[in-house]
Formats: C-alpha cells, structure tokens, sequence
C-alpha cells in the first residue's frame, strides 16, 4: 500500500512554527517513502475563521519548500481538499452513523449546557455531556425526536460512545494507548449549523483520501480516541497514528505568541534563510544521528524516520536557530548572498557593483549570521569612516605612530599594491612587530578595533581607497578634526 499523508491546518491565523514542523515531518516521511502528501484545508469550525490565514498558510509552507501532491488549487482524485466544499458528504456519513445507532440526536439549547456544565462543577464532576439527563433521542424517544425535527427544531449529532468499554490505538511514536470510554465524551459531530465538527470530517476525510498516516500535534492525541470509535463505528480500518511532540520555549512553556515570535512569516521577516529554518524545525523532536545538527533537505528525506521521532517537548532555541543560520551563511553560493544583500544596500542609498559586493560577503560572511547585518557590520566597506573608535584610538595612536606610519603609507603608494609581505618586511627593518603597524592601518581605514582580516580588507578597497582614508586621517589628526565614538 502506497503512503498518502496530509496536512491539514484550520485558516484560524498565520502558519506557526508548529504548524510548519507539523507539514515538514508529513512531507519528510512521504518523500522518504515514495508517498504522497495532501494538503486538506480544515475550515468547518466557522466562528474561528481569519481572513488571509488561507493564503499565509500557503504562502508561507511555498517559502519553506513543502510542495504538495493534491490539495485546493493543485487538484486529485479524492479532492475538493476544502471542508467547507463537502458538506453534503459529511451529512451523509452523519446519517448513516444515525442509522446504524453509532450516533444519536440531540436538542439542549445553549443555556441547558450551560446549566447542565455548572451542576457538574459544583459537584466536582468532569464535564461530559450527561445523557441521560439532557433532551435527546435517548431521553426523549423516536417518535417525538422525529417529530421535533420535522418541526425544524435546532439539533446536533453526537457520537453514541458505549459503556465501559476500552479503546485502544497505536502511536508509532508513543506505543499503545488505551482509554476507557467512560472518559470520552459524546462528542458533537454535526453543529446544529450543519456544519460537521472537525471530529466526524477529519475521520470522513482521511477514509475518503485513503490517507495512510496521520501524523499531527500532540495537542490532538486526546482526540484520537473519539476517532477510533468513528473508524469502528464506520467499519473502516484505521490509519497509523503519530503524534508529534509540543513544542516549549526556552523556560519549557509551551510556545505562545505572549513570549515572542511563532509565526513562520516572521521569522521570513527576520531574514532567515529557508534552508536553516527548515533544517532547524526538522531537528524539534528528532535528529537522525544526534552528533550532527546541518543536514540538507535530502539527507532529512533519506534520514527520516517516524519511529526516532522523541515524544518529549522540543525547545524552540532561538539560539540555536541563529547559530544555524550563520552555518548556511558560510556555506550559501556567494551569488545568492549577492542577490539578498544588493536591495538592502540599494535602499540605504550604497550603489556598488555586484563583483565588489560579492568580495566585501566573501570577507564577511564569516562573521555574521545573517545577509542583512552585513550593511552595518561592514559599512566602513561602503563608506570612508566618518569617526573613529576612541579606545582603539588611544590604545593604538601613540606619540610616535605618524613616524612609523609615514614612510609606509609612501612605500604602500609607490607599490602596485597593498600586501602582507611589504608591510611585514618594513615592520621588521623597522625593529616592529606586525602588529604595532596593523592597528593603526586598521584605525586609519576602518576606524574600527574588529573585522576582517586587514590585508584582504585593504586588498577589496582597494589602494586608491585606502590612500585616500590615510591621507584623510592623517589630514585630520593635524587639523585635530578627528571625531571620536564610544565603542
Ligand atoms: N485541523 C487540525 C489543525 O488545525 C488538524 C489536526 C489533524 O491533523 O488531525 O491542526
């Protein structure tokens, strides 16, 4: 039998982070098994609806790679992959639950739910829906449920759970799993709007779409249960199960917006690289060899395996994050970087060619984690220093630094071009070491204490350039023009 997985998010926001590491673990296991993933989109329970989550949703599962094999707009046989386009399948199925005594009408008003919640409170009881005490088919018999319908009476179905009996199902990740159906609830399947609850077109769906495996939150696995009474009470044969372990924040919470970022458009905002994204959620739960933490999206596809998925709460570390961020950063075509990094020096008004961007990433990307810190990090790059750092200043400028200086600033002018040796050798005939040559060059140049390396930075300037900043310096020093910042 071949793998059909599916994602199946509810358009209640943007995609969270979760929801992403929920689509990613579906696409890495059907790819691994030459399966299909489906994309479903859950949008029956209308008062939670948001308006664009739809297109974020897409939007923000293309960013991150995760193409689908059948959903809304691609097509498939089993489709349309919209719930709220399949309505009169759900009610069907809702009959023929009816009719075979697996599910049963009801008629309480919102109120007697209400009181009926209350009484069960005060007497320290779980809130269950209390059948036996409420209005429906079973209280109020056949005839007249038939009658209060044919009347146009609001009504809702609910899930006929049976007496003290056990349910059990297996989860590839957390083994078997049994639970007495006194602690199941006889839960709605059709609203009294029509629409079904996620419930009844969940497990109508992935009957319908032949889906193979469900993988999903954890935060579903109480749900599971009531899923496998439909699948009996269907006659179906039930999928395999796999829940996927909550994601916590760094103090072991669950992830919330109230303690930052966890939607995925945001971190798009941020400047992540999709592939460091991509490779970090897919390590929430599961590594497939624990000493490594860069894997391309290949090696997650050949590596991938359900069974290795841990069922303890993953840390979303936003540390972690970065510092996989800067591993892509060294490794990423220097094309690409030059594609991202050129509008964002555009727009703060630097206009350079592409080969000296390409030289100026290829001296920094070492040293930042992500494109768009580049402008700042290296901006004495793009423009001549207009202060320079005062401590480096004072450590590195003393009374008889333009003596030294001078003669190298003129040898440097009569040589073709900056290099190590030049400036090694004059330090030596000088009785200096390196050093004592290198922090001024680098004062004068980048009016910085940090950076790239001093030969290949003068060596992307450029002589010109760097005579220039020399001159200017030392220009300013006689004039005592020199502007000084803090570090
Ligand atoms: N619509 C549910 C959600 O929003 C899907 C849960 C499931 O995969 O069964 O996450």
């Amino acid at each position: 039998m071949s793998v059909r997985v599916r994602f199946a998010p509810s358009p209640t926001g943007r995609l969270h982070v979760g929801g992403l590491r929920t689509a990613l673990y579906n696409y890495l296991f059907a790819k691994h098994c030459n399966g299909r993933i489906i994309l479903r989109i859950e949008d029956t329970d209308r008062t939670r609806l948001v308006e664009n989550a739809q297109e974020n949703l897409l939007n923000s599962l293309s960013w991150a790679g995760i193409k689908f094999d059948e959903g809304p707009g691609i097509g498939g046989e089993y489709g349309p992959y919209i719930q709220s386009e399949r309505l009169d399948i759900y009610s069907k199925y809702a009959a023929e639950l009816i009719a075979n005594g697996k599910a049963y009408y009801a008629f309480d008003s919102a109120e007697e739910l209400a009181e009926m919640r209350q009484r069960q409170q005060d007497d320290g009881e779980n809130p269950k829906y209390a059948r036996s005490s409420m209005k429906n088919q079973f209280t109020l018999g056949s005839e007249k449920t038939q009658e209060l319908i044919a009347a146009g009476a609001s009504y809702v179905v609910r899930l006929n759970v049976p007496a003290a009996v056990d349910v059990s199902f297996c989860d590839v990740i957390r083994g078997n799993i049994t639970v007495g159906t006194n602690e199941i609830d006889d839960q709605i399947l059709m609203k009294s709007d029509g629409f079904p609850t996620y419930h009844l077109a969940n497990v109508v769906d992935d009957h319908l779409m032949k889906i193979t495996h469900v993988i999903r939150g954890e935060e579903w696995l109480p749900s599971t249960p009531k899923h496998v009474l439909l699948y009996d009470g269907f006659g179906w044969e039930k999928p395999g199960f796999a829940h996927l372990p909550l994601l916590l924040n760094e103090k072991k919470a669950k992830l919330s917006k109230r303690h930052g970022d966890v939607a995925v458009e945001d971190f798009i905002q941020k400047g992540y690289f999709k592939e460091a994204f991509v490779n970090f959620i897919a390590l929430l739960g599961w590594n497939p060899t624990g000493n490594r933490e860069i894997y391309s999206i290949g090696e997650l596809i050949e590596f991938f395996n359900l069974e290795k998925v841990n069922k303890g709460g993953a840390i979303f570390d936003t540390r972690k994050l970065d510092w996989t961020n800067s591993q892509y950063m060294k490794t990423t075509p220097v094309g690409e970087l030059t594609g991202l990094l050129a509008p964002l020096l555009k727009e703060k008004g630097i206009d350079c060619n592409s080969s000296y961007i390409e030289r100026v990433i290829e001296l920094f990307r070492e040293r930042v984690r992500f494109v768009h810190e580049i402008p700042d990090t290296a901006s004495y790059m793009f423009d001549p220093p207009k202060a320079y750092e005062e401590k480096y200043y004072i450590k590195h400028w003393k009374e008889d630094t333009l003596q030294i200086i001078r003669p190298l600033i003129e040898l440097l002018r009569n040589a073709d071009e900056f290099t190590y040796s030049l400036t090694k050798e004059y330090a030596e005939t000088q009785g200096l070491k390196l050093r004592d040559v290198v922090h001024p060059l680098r004062l004068m140049i980048t009016g910085q204490s940090t950076g790239a390396g001093m030969f290949e930075t003068m060596e992307v300037l450029g002589k010109e350039e760097c005579l220039s900043r020399m001159d200017s310096f030392i220009e300013r020093l006689a004039n005592s023009d020199l502007k000084f910042e803090a570090d």
